[in-house]
């Protein structure tokens, strides 16, 4: 579904991508690990159209999506729960879904429906009057998974979502986010919290500097004496 080959990303002489290949199949679960400036986020903003890409191309149900604008590639069926959530606190839980569905593409493939948004987290359609801002941080994700969700997009990009949460709000998330890989959505999970992340990943991406140090299934990873080693406090 997702091809990313031998992707080159600068930040003026500064690369943050150095020839990074990976792909993902409909329905997998995916995740891309690293630590702090791995170059995970400048890899979803380069998948989003955000971030120009330097060198290396970036096929999406079989086409060449590298120069396609970020205001087209949701239509495409993309969608990014960005990096902090990035919600409308001012506005109900209900009106910020429905900002999922504002693109007329988007709006085309809902149908205008979100109830299956509210069945997949009951506690949305229980608040959907109350002002986002004033929900739990973990309840705030799952209002960001909403808003991309009713898009009904073919691929769902996942920005850091467990960062700057407390422990347990991270399980929550990580809840969340198992509820909607079981529905069979196709998921993009970018993540520090790599321990977590793996748990639910069929595949794992490792980046380092820039590039792809290690990859395999989610269990290859969690069980890899590298990975252990690096990133995981040791055996
Ligand atoms: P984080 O968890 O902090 O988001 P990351 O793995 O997502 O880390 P990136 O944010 O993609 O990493 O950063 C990769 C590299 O690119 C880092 O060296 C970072 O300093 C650099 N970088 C990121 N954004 C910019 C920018 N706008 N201008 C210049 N350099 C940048």
């Amino acid at each position: 579904m997702l091809k990313v080959n031998d992707l080159v990303v600068q930040y003026g002489e500064a690369a943050a991508l150095r020839g990074v290949s990976l792909s993902i199949e409909q329905g997998q679960t995916v995740s891309l690990i690293g630590s702090n400036g791995a170059g995970k986020s400048t890899l979803v903003k380069a998948l989003m159209g955000m971030q120009p890409i330097t060198a290396g191309t970036v096929e999406f149900l079989g086409e060449n999506i590298s120069a396609t604008p970020a205001t087209e590639r949701p239509a495409l069926g993309i969608a990014l729960v960005p990096e902090g959530r990035r919600l409308f606190k001012d506005l109900t839980v209900q009106d910020n879904l429905m900002l999922g569905a504002h693109h007329p593409a988007a709006r085309q493939r809902s149908g205008g429906d979100i109830q299956f948004v509210y069945d997949l987290f009951p506690v949305l359609g229980a608040r959907r009057k109350q002002l986002a801002g004033t929900m739990s941080g973990g309840e705030q994700q799952m209002v960001a998974l909403g808003r991309a969700l009713i898009s009904k997009p073919s691929l769902l990009i996942l920005d850091e979502p467990s960062l700057g949460l407390a422990p347990i709000v991270v399980e929550e998330v990580f809840e969340t986010i198992k509820r909607v890989t079981a529905e069979g959505v196709t998921v993009l999970l970018a993540e520090q919290n790599m321990q977590q992340a793996l748990a639910l990943s069929d595949h794992g991406y490792v980046l380092a500097e820039g590039t792809v140090v290690l990859e395999g299934s989610g269990m290859e990873l969690l069980t890899s004496a590298q990975v252990r080693e690096a990133y995981l406090g040791g055996a």
